[in-house]
């Protein structure tokens, strides 16, 4: 079943054989809101599958079997097209999002994409290591903390990481933890404590309680002022802390532009 996480060890396709992505849907120019290419301009190829069930997940048309219907196979060659026509042949970040990207057979997209110009970020849960993960020029892994209900395993997330890191990397890794309560606070702590350096860096990031799409912009008002008041506290608590060498953020598509899908 392509939701159970695999070994890290990547089979090569045939010969002239692309392998099908499933693709929900590619969208874009816009700004990446998270993490640590915040504010950067980018296309979205968001796939379909996931092997969690975050309780507060944003992105369920991408996770839940009952829209699979809406995901499309589509070929490396098909995905890069539609990406450089959205991009008007101008390079550009594809961030490779989901449900879970890592379960799907991304190595030729990147290939086939970074011949033609673009460059790749995927965000991922750190729940499937997978060998091209070194071919990437960005790996977000954030693993989720204990209010989404799943359990990060650290070693599999440690495992991501070796995948991504080779001597000749060229891929930056960076580690996202999502933020609602203390718990994920005391969660983040283990991931700083484990891993985070300067060539590992932490971004927390507050966590968003509602996931429907805004569509009045008093409600989208009122919910960016709730997302900036657990930001000035989340910010209150690193300092407190002494994490001076954490990145604290919001989701910036989300104060912009509400939850609404396609942004
Ligand atoms: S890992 Fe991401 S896409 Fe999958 S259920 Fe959790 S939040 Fe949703």
């Amino acid at each position: 079943v392509d939701e159970t996480p695999q070994a890290a060890t990547v089979t090569p396709a045939e010969p002239g054989f692309a392998a099908r992505i499933r693709v929900v849907e590619i969208f874009g120019p816009t700004i990446q809101g998270e993490g640590s290419l915040i504010g950067l301009p980018t296309i979205f190829v968001r796939t379909g599958g996931c092997d969690y069930r975050c309780a507060w997940c944003d992105s369920l048309h991408a996770v839940l079997p009952q829209y699979r219907e809406e995901w499309h196979p589509m070929t490396p060659g098909a995905i890069v097209e539609s990406v450089r026509s959205l991009a008007g042949g101008r390079p550009i970040l594809v961030t490779l999002s989901g449900g879970n990207p890592a379960l799907q057979p991304l190595e030729p997209l990147i290939h086939e994409g970074q011949a033609q110009g673009l460059t790749f970020a995927l965000e991922t849960q750190g729940s499937a290591p997978r060998a091209w993960f070194r071919l990437l020029d960005h790996l977000v892994l954030s693993p989720k903390p204990p209010s989404s209900g799943e359990t990060c395993d650290f070693r599999i997330l440690n495992e991501c990481i070796r995948a991504a890191a080779s001597a000749k990397n060229r891929c930056a890794i960076t580690m996202k933890v999502v933020v609602f309560d203390d718990a994920d606070l005391d969660f983040a702590a283990q991931v700083r404590d484990r891993w985070c350096s300067p060539a590992l860096p932490l971004v927390l990031q507050v966590g968003n309680p509602e996931v429907a799409p805004l569509a009045f912009p008093v409600t989208r008002a009122l919910h960016a002022n709730t997302l900036l008041r657990s930001l000035a506290t989340l910010t209150e608590q690193v300092l407190a802390r002494g994490w001076y060498d954490v990145r604290v953020l919001p989701q910036l598509h989300t104060l912009i532009w509400g939850n609404v899908r396609g942004r």
